[in-house]
């Protein structure tokens, strides 16, 4: 991917690298590991392939609508916050 311009911090330097990529659509999530992004080394601001995006909407598509089943499922679990 080529970024010159960070679209948040203005700044030009970036790196490469893979990252867990959490997709939520409608109460549902899938995580992806291993995706590759961009990452602004000054604001942390992540950029991700056009097409990565792409492969990761379809493979959730098909996990949810039981075409295809996931590598690995969690329980993850949920609370609202509250100050103690
Ligand atoms: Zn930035």
């Amino acid at each position: 991917m080529e970024n010159t311009k960070c679209h948040f911090c203005g700044k030009e330097e970036f790196e490469e690298r893979h990252v867990e990529y959490v997709y939520r659509r409608d109460g549902k999530y899938l995580i992806i590991r291993n995706v590759p992004c961009e990452v602004c080394l000054s604001c942390g601001e992540r950029y991700y392939p056009a097409e990565a995006l792409l492969a990761i909407e379809k493979r959730f598509k098909a996990i949810h609508e039981k075409h295809e089943l996931p590598q690995q499922t969690v329980k993850v679990p949920i609370e609202a916050f509250a100050a103690k």
